[in-house]
């Protein structure tokens, strides 16, 4: 009995050493890479993102990098209205480059997302059911990789608006600020926090934080972002995409001419002559509404450039209803409310890409701005094409309408003016990552964005 005993003692004194020699500690697992992907499914092309940030740190503001970007080859995927198993297809070569950059353990935990833009609210608003096959075929093509698929919607402008915005001040870091003397963190300043300005195919977005409350429900956005609230202004203008403004512009100078088959263009460069179907205006809800005023059947007319940049500028204004906003100062045009523009913004999209195009992206005043166009609307097509060799031969002799455009949309209707004509910033990049609605989507749907404060002091604070 005493040796059992003994042995007991012995036994319980060794398990009690072993325990003190392996001091039992709490175990920080390594982070690990996270990842996520987003298809912009705009009305002229898609693009795939691909996105990856620290899980430990997903709740802080500025962690998320684009690890991918990629341009689907052909048109937007509301182009395959007549055929919408292509729309599909067209998203595989980029979803095969996604998973070479995704390590094949982690790819079933990667949330996918598609989401369409104005190209297909404008086909919905055509044929929905059309739409509907198109939206079911890229939900086809996505279910098939290895990837954890959430989703291919419509989003709405405002919604696309919103989310652009929050993307901008996500990358610029504008959510939170930590105050090292009060060891605190403040409310950011509203003065730090930027608009956005979205300028795409079919549609155009302006969001900001106005002064006061914004009064029309239709145009308000609430968010709860790391502890505080904000009431964001949207507005998407639906047809007010370049293309389709460019669209809306020739039918107007054609019906102005009719029955004419040759038809000038003031924005189009001397010796550029275009040759467009009527059909083709019937094609989009832009520029159809059973325009009466339209000729009939499906003759060809030549539009014929004339590089007259006044006269570019004025009928470029013609497309605004400007007169429907009365005296009223909140309006912009349509009728449409937008409380005083506040703060600095980011322009980007196509803004930034006709304004890079003219060097114009470096903080040049808005007379810089105004020659620089009016130069480019004057130069020949001969001029224009010998000059630039490189410019897509299709993209070259628009982008006179285009700035002509932007000046209009951004002075006339939106209200900038010389002073604070200086707090645009066109820029496509914030850091390494591009600018657009994909990435504040991408945090929304995945609650990356927390309705708290921030609870701990980041590594890059003080
Ligand atoms: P979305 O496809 O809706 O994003 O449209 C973007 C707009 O920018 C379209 O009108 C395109 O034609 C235009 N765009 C895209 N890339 C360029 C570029 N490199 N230069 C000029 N315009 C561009």
């Amino acid at each position: 009995f005493t040796s059992a005993i003994i042995g007991t003692l012995v036994a319980l004194s060794i398990i009690a050493l072993v325990l003190s020699l392996v001091k039992v500690e709490d175990v920080t697992l390594p982070p690990t890479v996270k990842y996520g992907m987003v298809f912009d499914a705009g009305s002229s092309h898609t693009s795939l993102f691909v996105y990856e940030w620290d899980s430990d740190k997903e709740n802080d503001t500025g962690v998320v990098s684009q690890t991918l970007s990629c341009d689907v080859q052909g048109p937007g995927i509301s182009s395959y209205a007549y055929d919408p198993p292509r729309a599909g297809d067209s998203l595989r070569e980029c979803l095969d480059k996604a998973l070479k950059v995704v390590p094949a353990a982690k790819q079933r935990d990667v949330p996918a997302y598609l989401g369409a833009t104005a190209g297909m609210r404008l086909l919905r608003e055509q044929n929905s059911s059309v739409a509907d096959q198109v939206l079911a075929e890229v939900t086809k093509t996505m279910q098939e990789y290895p990837v954890d698929f959430k989703g291919a919607r419509i989003l709405t402008g405002e919604e696309e608006g919103a989310y652009g915005w929050i993307t901008i001040n996500y990358l610029l870091d504008s959510f939170t600020e930590f105050s090292p003397k009060a060891h605190t963190w403040l409310r950011p300043e509203v003065a730090n926090i930027f608009g956005a300005l979205d300028l795409g195919g079919a549609s155009t977005q302006i969001s900001f934080v106005p002064e006061g409350s914004v009064l029309n429900q239709n145009e308000a956005s609430k968010f709860t972002l790391y502890g505080y609230n904000y009431n964001i202004y949207t507005h998407s203008y639906l047809c007010y995409g370049q293309n389709e403004m460019l669209k809306r512009l020739a039918k107007e100078l054609i019906v102005a001419s009719a029955p004419s088959t040759r038809v000038c263009h003031p924005c189009y460069p001397k010796g550029y002559n275009e040759t467009v179907r009527l059909s083709a205006f019937r094609a989009s809800p832009c520029t159809d509404r059973s325009d009466a005023r339209l000729p009939a059947g499906d003759s060809t007319v030549t539009l014929e450039g004339r590089g007259n940049a006044s006269g570019c500028l004025a009928a470029v204004r013609e497309l605004f209803n400007f007169s429907a906003c009365g005296q009223s100062r909140d309006c912009t045009f349509d009728g449409v409310y937008q409380p005083p523009l506040r703060g600095q913004f980011i322009a980007f999209s196509a803004f930034y890409y006709n304004f890079k195009f003219l060097n114009l992206t470096e903080g040049q005043p808005l007379a810089t701005a105004r020659e620089a166009i009016e130069q480019l609307c004057t130069r020949s097509w001969e001029d224009l094409s010998s000059s630039y060799p490189k410019e897509d031969p299709k993209r070259l002799p628009k982008y006179c309408a285009n700035a002509n455009y932007i000046l209009t949309l951004l002075l006339d209707a939106y209200k900038f003016n010389e002073t604070s004509w200086k707090n645009i910033f066109f820029q496509m990049k914030a850091g390494s990552a591009d600018v657009g609605w994909t990435l504040g989507y991408m945090l929304n749907l995945t609650n990356m964005i927390p309705a708290e404060a921030p609870t701990r002091v980041k590594g890059h604070m003080p």
